[in-house]
């Protein structure tokens, strides 16, 4: 797509949506029955399957830590999940994503309950329009959960960004693409710690707490669809 002229016209930004609107979001736990936790999650176009794998064993055993469990993340994103067919397996961007996925995740769990084992996570896109990585996180929380290892707190991520000179809440493909800055953040919403924060573009400080206040802003609804999506799984 060529860039529009403008992407916010009369207060409304392309898909219909205001400055301060999610993209349409479901979460669904445990559709994979191989799986020790599994989640899938759609979020405007971006479509997330995520699946955790233990406390297990770890391999190759050199890695495995005396005291406390290690958490293995794994961001990939299909072939097909992109306009044009992506090559596929791991590169720079995938590598990045699956280390600030893991940081952004590892404050929430209790590691130190499973010593010398190992709790895989894996992250297939299956479909992107960006916000993939929050998509990830918010799924891979999910999934963790569904596993049953304990946690401090779920993980909620979002972003907000800068489109036409405006601070926007959760930027999708053409405003990531011609827009001015894209701000994700995760957040373990009962204490409210933020766990990952990044930002592509440039904000000022005034516009960087505005962008931040947005994203926070949107933290206990998403948690609240985590922890109904949660709910429905285990009242069957
Ligand atoms: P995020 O998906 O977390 O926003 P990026 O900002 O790196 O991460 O990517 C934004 C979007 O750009 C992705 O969601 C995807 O739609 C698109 N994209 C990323 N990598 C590729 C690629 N290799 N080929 C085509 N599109 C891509």
């Amino acid at each position: 797509m060529e860039k529009p002229k403008q992407l916010i016209v009369e207060g409304k930004r392309l898909d219909g949506r205001a400055l301060n609107e999610l993209r349409p979001i479901t979460m669904k736990v445990g559709p994979l029955k191989r799986a020790d936790g599994s989640s899938y999650v759609e979020w405007g176009k971006n479509k997330v399957m995520a699946s955790v794998y233990g406390p297990r064993e770890t391999h190759p055993r050199h890695l495995q830590e005396s005291d406390s469990a290690i958490l293995q993340v794994r961001y990939n994103m299909a072939s097909f999940s992109v306009e044009e067919r992506k090559r596929p397996g791991p590169d720079r961007r995938s590598t990045e994503i699956s280390k600030v996925t893991r940081e952004a995740l590892m404050p929430a769990l209790f590691l130190g309950y499973y010593p010398r084992s190992s709790i895989d996570v894996n992250i297939e896109v299956l479909q992107a329009d960006a916000g993939t990585r929050c998509t990830g996180i918010n799924a891979a929380s999910l999934a963790l959960a569904d596993a049953g290892i304990p946690m401090r707190d779920l993980v909620v991520a979002v972003a907000a960004g800068k489109i036409d000179g405006q601070i926007c809440l959760d930027l999708e493909k053409n405003e990531d693409n011609f827009g001015e800055a894209d701000m994700p953040v995760a957040v373990m919403p009962r204490r409210r710690n933020i766990t990952l924060l990044q930002m592509d573009g440039d904000l000022s400080p005034e516009e960087f707490s505005q962008a931040m206040d947005l994203a926070m802003g949107a933290v206990d609804h998403l948690y609240e669809m985590q922890r109904t999506a949660l709910m429905e799984k285990y009242r069957g």
